[in-house]
């Protein structure tokens, strides 16, 4: 079974899990009946546990779940030389 998305005008997107190559470029919507046209749609291929897939889920989640930080983000300064004579030196 392969799941498949349709589109209806009215009631917007839903799946559907059809043997493969069972897909009719059209079927009747579920919940009011018209005509919905199937999306294509980027296929699950089971790459779930995969550590790209972790890692852009992630990605996707911290735009709307961002994490909750206790320190500021930005970068410590680097610490004044330890040699005196390193303050003499031009700086950037
Ligand atoms: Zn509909």
């Amino acid at each position: 079974m392969v799941t498949y998305r349709y589109r209806c005008s009215g009631c917007g997107s839903f799946d559907l899990a059809l043997p493969m190559g069972q897909a009719a470029p059209e079927r009747p919507c579920a919940e009011c009946g018209g005509a919905a046209r199937r999306v294509f749609t980027a296929p699950a291929l089971g790459r779930a546990g995969s550590p790209l897939s972790r890692a852009r889920a992630a990605q996707e989640a911290s735009a709307h779940e961002p994490r909750v930080v206790t320190r500021s983000a930005e970068p410590r300064r680097p610490a004044p030389p330890s040699d005196p004579r390193h303050a003499k030196l031009p700086r950037p």
